[in-house]
């Protein structure tokens, strides 16, 4: 490798970094649980009304100047790589799907060692998913206020999943816990980089000096739920506050460490039908709210377009692509 132009797995194939663009880091076509696409279409009005909603929500992102997402669904909130792969080609959204786990590892994967878990992230970053030789170009992890021994298994061998292939790590936390701190030491003390992770949930914590004292480690900061902002069991933090976040991290010197996102699916299983409801109704625009809201407000607060090509295109290719 010259240093210029790195590869980036995608559900379409490897692309260079310079093609990736606009990247939003944390989104989802659909996060449920594992098994349920396949098994139960019903429950979500079937796989080809699911498909098509998915390419329309990608597809007016694309208009609005959306290139890539990282789709952060794990193997235990029911990734389907060859949902993403359809969706990518229909909607010309590139997606980068993610190996790792989230906070609900099934009793099997409970009863891992670290370096059977490793030995599965690696697989599905250097050799594919669920046998389709679909790589994951990122792996997921989730802490919320402490880590119990599974999710300290997880987090040990999504270190050691990193230091093997370079593959970049993005984290859910609990941010009025300062969880991304325990993250912090924990990747640390395994031997990773803070340059190849990214702390998400960023945008839900008040605390500045949290922030900017992860980005003064080398970490990415991830702004990944701002539309959530409108919900109230997302936290004080309301869109405008999590806007003002960015823009206090801008003029503090840190829009070099900044990446972005909505984690709106396009299905919530997750969620039951009312809560699914209320979050559409919350934010009606989908993966359209950061192009036609936020980075309009950016430029409102006197952020420039050269810090927003930063932190729409520059931030998330160096998070990705390690170049
Ligand atoms: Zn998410």
């Amino acid at each position: 490798v010259n240093g210029s132009a790195r590869e980036v797995q995608t559900v379409l194939g490897p692309v260079e970094d310079s093609a990736l663009g606009f990247v939003l880091v944390h989104e989802h076509v659909a996060a449920s649980s594992a098994g349920i696409l396949r098994s139960w279409p019903a429950i979500y009005g079937g796989r080809t009304a699911l498909t098509d909603r998915a390419v329309e929500i990608l597809s007016r992102a694309r208009a609005a100047g959306v290139q890539s997402i990282v789709d952060c669904t794990t193997f235990d909130l029911g990734r389907d790589v060859e949902l993403l792969a359809e969706v990518s080609a229909r909607s010309g959204v590139t997606i980068i799907a993610v190996t790792g786990l989230w906070l609900d590892p099934s009793v099997t994967l409970r009863a891992r060692s670290v370096e059977q878990l490793a030995e599965l992230f690696v697989y599905e970053l250097t050799d594919g998913i669920d046998g389709t030789g679909i790589r994951a170009g990122a792996i997921k992890i989730a802490t919320e206020a402490a880590v119990d021994p599974v999710g300290g298994r997880i987090l040990h061998a999504a270190a050691l999943a990193c230091m093997a292939t370079n593959a970049p790590i993005i984290t859910h936390t609990a941010a009025q816990h300062r969880s991304g701190e325990l993250q912090a030491a924990l990747l640390e003390e395994h031997g990773v980089d803070p340059a190849r992770v990214a702390i998400g949930r960023s945008d839900d914590s008040r605390e500045i000096d949290y922030l900017t004292r992860l980005a003064d480690r080398g970490y990415w900061l991830a702004m990944d739920r701002i539309p959530n902002g409108a919900l109230p069991e997302y936290g004080g933090q309301s869109v405008a506050d999590r806007i003002d976040m960015i823009a206090r991290l801008v003029a503090a010197g840190h829009a070099n460490r900044i990446l972005i996102g909505h984690d709106d699916p396009a299905w919530a299983g997750l969620l039951g039908d009312e809560d699914q409801r209320r979050r559409r109704a919350s934010n009606p625009r989908s993966l359209t709210f950061i192009s036609d809201v936020v980075l309009p407000a950016f430029g409102s607060r006197g952020i420039g377009s050269d810090v927003i090509t930063k932190i729409t295109v520059d931030n998330p290719r160096r998070w990705l692509s390690a170049a």
